[in-house]
């Protein structure tokens, strides 16, 4: 089955909204027109609606990088699901190393802001990874396992077909270290296998699933050309205009 890429970029806590408008409507004249890839533009919630409009008409959509998992509420210095709906948001990172890492997300936390993006209507961009001790005590399968069963306890399949995954190796995010295309590969078809059993063959086939971990113009074809790598999350590399260009017209070999 043919599944639709999806190239993905996560600017962080970086970005003051001039250059995040220069950056998108650079992205958006050079790249906004190829209709065969899903890209998504991921920058921090005040440069969300610069760059709403200077990725307007486009094939690029917008995401936020977390969410809360009430409507709304007394939760001084949160943004809602209906919020970012709001704010032109198709996309909404959840349950991302560093928010896993600094604030203190777990699976149960992820699980509940799913929950919150579908019913809003955003697609939630679920990530999961191992971190280098994991790996190498040989627990990767077993990590990411437990953050799939838990993080996606609840939904039927037709939820889940609507999300789309991030395998993201905590060792390989933000550290010029990437997993090589077999180690890619590995957890992938993994992951797939375990969405194949638990749910069913069709939704394990039509879900899509990004790498991300230092992503970059030289390692994105290789990347995308594992049969089981659907596109990339991108953090780095897509704060600087070329290389995220270069990433986003990945070749297929
Ligand atoms: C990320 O932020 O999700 C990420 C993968 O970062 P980087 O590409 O910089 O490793």
């Amino acid at each position: 089955m043919s599944r639709r890429p999806i190239l993905a970029g996560n600017w962080k806590m970086f970005m003051l909204s001039g250059p995040a408008k220069e950056l998108a409507a650079a992205l958006a004249k050079s790249a906004g027109n190829l209709i065969d890839r899903d890209m998504v533009l991921i920058p921090p919630f005040t440069a969300l609606s610069v760059v709403k409009a200077a990725i307007a008409g486009t094939n690029i959509s917008l995401g936020a990088q977390n969410v809360h998992a009430e409507p709304q509420g007394a939760f001084t210095g949160e943004v809602s699901a209906p919020m970012l709906v709001d704010a032109g948001c198709r996309y909404v990172v959840i349950g991302h190393s560093e928010r896993r890492q600094f604030f203190e997300e777990t699976n149960g936390s992820c699980n509940a802001k799913i929950k919150a993006a579908l019913a809003a209507g955003l697609i939630p961009i679920y990530c999961i990874g191992e971190t280098l001790d994991q790996r190498e005590y040989g627990q990767t399968f077993k990590v990411i396992e437990t953050q799939l069963t838990e993080g996606l306890a609840n939904f039927t399949s037709r939820e889940i077909q609507d999300l789309v995954l991030a395998y993201e190796p905590v060792w390989a995010i933000g550290t010029g270290r990437t997993a090589t295309p077999d180690q890619a590969q590995e957890v992938h078809a993994f992951i797939r296998a375990w969405l194949k059993s638990h749910l069913d063959v069709a939704t394990a086939e039509a879900l899509r699933i990004q790498y991300g971990g230092s992503v970059k113009p030289d390692n994105i074809d290789v990347l995308m050309a594992c049969p089981d790598v659907d596109g990339a999350l991108v953090g780095g590399a897509s704060l600087k205009v070329e290389s995220f260009i270069r990433i986003v017209q990945f070749q297929k070999r």
